[in-house]
């Protein structure tokens, strides 16, 4: 049953991207409508996703794309912006296995990126399409050597046309047995996500997504509202553990935003 109260009063809706405004490289039906239909109504929106292969404004041009809206780069959370702000003040350097928009992320609080390990301060993992065993190493070598250890999701895998393909977890995880160190961890529903959530967004906070054991998760924990689509990877209701229950579940972005009205 459908807790409407989640409209009633909103302060910042936290919107996941794939498989709620996206899936894969298509729109999802309604949701450009929906998000057009929230701007205008003055709801404060930020998009968070566990995604750190992509920058604010990649991100922003792929709603754009995919949707017809015209997003605010600067409304657009990944788990890499997560990483950068929490390193701010702790690292000065950074050795990267993972892709470019993290080294962006990480510069644009004045963390450099370096090849060298003997210089890095922190290692930051996430997916890397380029992985190989020399980046592995030198990120090894790093960690024995005192370097923080930040992971910007570990994912196991992430969806694709083809179905599952290797995630970000697969090369933290490389690095977790080769190091003996466990990564602090910035994506849903860890709490260096929801610390960062807390505060750009104003209360009472609604979090929507496609993945109860994150999206939900999160909201959960954190003590905020929830709702599931079924847009994305869960396909039905009878999916969501009973440990996630959000207090809705709809099946699209644009059903949600249509509940505000009912
Ligand atoms: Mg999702």
């Amino acid at each position: 049953m459908n807790n409407l109260d989640v409209w009633r009063e909103i302060g910042t809706l936290v919107c996941d991207l794939d498989g709620v405004v996206y899936l894969g490289d298509e729109g999802i039906a309604g949701s450009g409508p929906a998000l057009e239909a929230l701007a205008e109504a003055d709801i404060d929106l930020l998009y968070v996703t566990n995604n750190s292969t992509k920058t604010p404004d990649e991100v922003a041009a792929k709603i754009a794309r995919t949707t017809g809206y015209a997003a605010d780069p600067g409304s657009v959370v990944t788990s890499g912006i997560v990483t950068a702000s929490r390193l701010s003040g702790l690292a000065r350097t950074a050795l990267v296995v993972g892709g470019r928009a993290i080294d962006v992320a990480l510069e644009s609080v004045g963390i450099e990126v370096t090849d060298v390990w003997q210089e890095a301060e922190a290692v930051v993992v996430g997916l890397d399409f380029g992985v190989n065993y020399d980046k592995l190493a030198g990120a090894t070598q790093a960690l024995r050597n005192g370097a923080l250890f930040y992971a910007t999701n570990t994912d196991s895998t992430y969806p694709t046309p083809d179905g599952l393909l290797p995630g970000g977890g697969v090369m933290a995880g490389a690095l977790a047995i080769a190091s003996d160190i466990e990564p602090v961890v910035s994506g849903k529903p860890e709490p260096e996500m929801q610390s960062y959530i807390a505060q750009r967004a104003h209360s009472p906070i609604l979090v929507v997504g496609d993945r109860p054991e994150t999206d939900a998760a999160l909201a959960i924990d954190a003590g905020w509202s929830s709702a599931v689509v079924l847009s994305g990877v869960t396909r039905s209701l009878e999916e969501i553990p009973a440990r996630f229950a959000p207090d809705v579940v709809v099946n699209t972005l644009a059903d949600l935003v249509g509940l505000r009205s009912t």
